[in-house]
């Protein structure tokens, strides 16, 4: 398993290994770039495949936070870390505050947030040994509603705030009364991006493998269900995926009816190139990292000092940068993910 000479190295400034034989830890804390400020990025636990497995991913997602951060004008470097085991099985108060003491130890060089595997309370776990841990304090969410770090309130209002933003370079109008957007997964996120909209006046429609969640959109927004197989496919202007990645792909291109992509979802291209096929199809997309970023802002302020209207302000930066990374596109005839890609750059190379 090489390291340095490995396809996601990228440059990445430090890849620690941590192994605790009593507790069973088995941990990779990786940090892309710091030339902004502390790596921030979310502690994964998984059962990989492999050790290699659990590098590669680390390695990608610590990277993609660096561009993410960068991008939202954040003083924050990219890092990821990741547990290697299954979290129903392997994971333990002693095997946290384990990973609590393997965070300290780099000193605030990472800080640790919540991801797939772990939550608000095991990060709580981890900082009974470090301060390095965010997004685990009670706040005032930017929906002035009492909030235990849930970044999902801050993402949707992000995704909303891009969302205009791609309205209104491809349709002309910040008006969005009657507007036909189609929301895939209504979740955490997805939810509450459809309350706006629903507020702005839009037309919903929604798809969820989960029928409560389905009707509560049905029922609380007046929203119009389709099944999950067909929500791409509809007469829509937006398509907004919040569900999974690899929503734009082939098939969905050759399907798709509406003009604009804008949707929390990560990784929403399944491969790097349909990025010039989307905007050859007279689609414009907004870059997943860069119209989710809501998070990660809201995460932010609470280690600088949170108020929900510094949080709101900064989330609202988010159509200016999705309108610059529009505005390129368009002069240079690129997809927007290698703009957005390229002005992230601008923000963290020295
Ligand atoms: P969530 O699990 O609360 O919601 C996802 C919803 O999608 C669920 O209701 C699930 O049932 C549904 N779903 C799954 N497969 C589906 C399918 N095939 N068709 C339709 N619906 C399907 O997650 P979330 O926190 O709302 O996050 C949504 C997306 O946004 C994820 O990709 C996540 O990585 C990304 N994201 C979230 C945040 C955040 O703050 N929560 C931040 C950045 C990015």
């Amino acid at each position: 398993m090489s390291i340095f000479s490995h396809p996601e190295f990228d440059q990445h400034e430090q890849v620690n290994f941590f192994h605790d034989q009593e507790t069973g830890l088995k941990a990779i804390i990786a940090v892309h770039n710091s030339n902004r400020g502390p790596a921030l990025g979310g502690c994964r636990m998984w059962q990989y495949g492999s050790d290699a497995e659990a590098l590669t991913d680390v390695l990608r997602l610590s990277k993609g936070m660096t561009y993410k951060s960068a991008l939202a004008n954040l003083d924050l470097g990219g890092g990821k870390s990741v547990i290697i085991g299954n979290p129903r099985e392997h994971k333990s108060e002693a095997l946290l505050e384990m990973m609590g003491r393997a965070l300290e130890s780099l000193s605030g060089r990472y800080i640790a947030a919540e991801d797939s595997g772990t939550s608000v309370p095991d990060l709580q776990v981890m900082a009974r040994y470090t301060d390095y841990v965010a997004g685990i304090t009670e706040r005032t969410g930017i929906d002035g509603l009492p909030c235990n770090g849930d970044p999902s309130p801050a993402t949707a209002y992000g995704t909303f705030v891009g969302l205009k933003a791609a309205v209104a370079h491809k349709f002309g109008t910040q008006d969005l009364t009657g507007l036909r957007v189609a929301i895939q997964g209504v979740g955490n996120v997805g939810f509450r991006l459809a309350k706006h909209l629903h507020e702005a006046g839009a037309e919903l429609i929604v798809s969820d493998i989960y029928p409560a969640f389905v009707e509560r959109a049905v029922n609380g927004l007046g929203a119009t269900a389709v099944a999950a197989d067909a929500i791409l496919a509809q007469e829509v202007d937006v398509v907004a995926p919040c569900a999974l990645g690899a929503t734009i792909n082939d098939q969905s291109l050759t399907l798709m009816k509406a003009k604009v992509i804008a949707g929390a979802a990560n990784n929403q291209l399944e491969h790097a190139a349909h990025d010039q096929q989307v905007r050859d199809a007279g689609i414009l997309y907004a870059p997943d990292f860069a119209i989710n970023a809501g998070g990660i802002i809201d995460i932010f302020y609470e280690r600088t000092g949170h108020t929900p209207d510094k949080v709101r302000t900064h989330i609202e930066t988010i159509g200016d940068t999705l309108a610059e990374i529009f505005k390129r596109s368009d002069a240079s005839g690129e997809g927007t993910g290698v703009i957005a890609n390229r002005l992230a750059e601008e923000r963290f190379i020295r």
